[in-house]
């Protein structure tokens, strides 16, 4: 199943962040499998066993041995129209730096089965050895997640607050940057946003810019609270 929405949010925040780092450094990727299920599971394991094919898995659905049962693991595949796996240049190795750089355990790092197109949370090890023992099934593991977090829904990213509902037209501090929401919901990145009198940067990610900052080839500098500094050219990004 393709739905980012249905990953752990803590993935789900690492995720957005290292998909807007590869796209700024030249490095586009899609997002391809997140949680899967346990029947989606026993067709990969059944790939190269009971069907044709070559060996992808040493997880079996049923018993919840892959971390895309758990929903902390996500695959990735190349979308600069070279081929959705060609790496003759080193191009998942790149994206799995930027990945691990945002706090992703890479499966490119992996011994027994290399996974280069694999990112997954570190936070329970490897395996879901952990998961298992402490929660039973990947049911029971969701019902622990805490409301709300990033949503993407192909066009960008909205937050749901704990309360049901998505910041729209205002600020949010979220895990401890500012970002800035449209009227859409959507946070807005690489832009420049007008409040109360005060210029804002919003960067790479939608992070709310703060200190100097070279944007579009010129020197700005925000202070702490985000407010563009006066003595900077007057008109952002002009
Ligand atoms: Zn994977």
């Amino acid at each position: 199943m393709r739905e980012i929405n249905q990953l752990h949010p803590m993935l789900r925040k690492k995720l957005k962040e290292m998909y807007a780092v590869c796209k700024e450094q030249g490095l586009p990727i899609g997002i391809g499998e997140c949680l899967r299920t346990v029947e989606e599971q026993n067709k990969l394991y059944a790939k190269g066993r009971t069907e044709p094919g070559r060996i992808v898995t040493k997880a079996k659905g049923t018993t919840y041995s892959s971390m895309h049962q758990w929903g902390v693991a996500f695959d990735f595949y190349r979308n600069d129209g070279r081929g959705a796996y060609e790496d003759g240049d080193g191009f998942f190795a790149k994206v799995g730096q930027v990945g691990k750089k945002c706090g992703l355990e890479w499966g490119g790092d992996w011994k027994s089965i290399v996974d280069k197109p694999h990112f997954q949370l570190p936070d329970w090890g490897s395996t879901p050895s952990v998961l298992k023992s402490k929660y039973g099934t990947p049911e029971r593991f969701i019902r622990t997640w805490p409301a709300g977090g990033w949503r993407f829904d192909g066009k960008g990213w909205q937050h749901r607050r704990g309360d049901g509902n998505d910041t729209k037209s205002d600020w949010e501090l979220i895990d401890g940057c500012w970002y800035w929401f449209d009227q859409q919901g959507y946070a807005v990145e690489k832009t420049w946003v007008s409040y109360k009198g005060n210029w804002y940067y919003l960067g790479v990610c939608g992070k709310m810019a703060t200190g100097r900052q070279t944007i579009d080839g010129k020197l700005y500098h925000f202070l702490e609270g985000g407010e563009m500094e006066t003595s900077s050219p007057i008109k952002p990004g002009a």
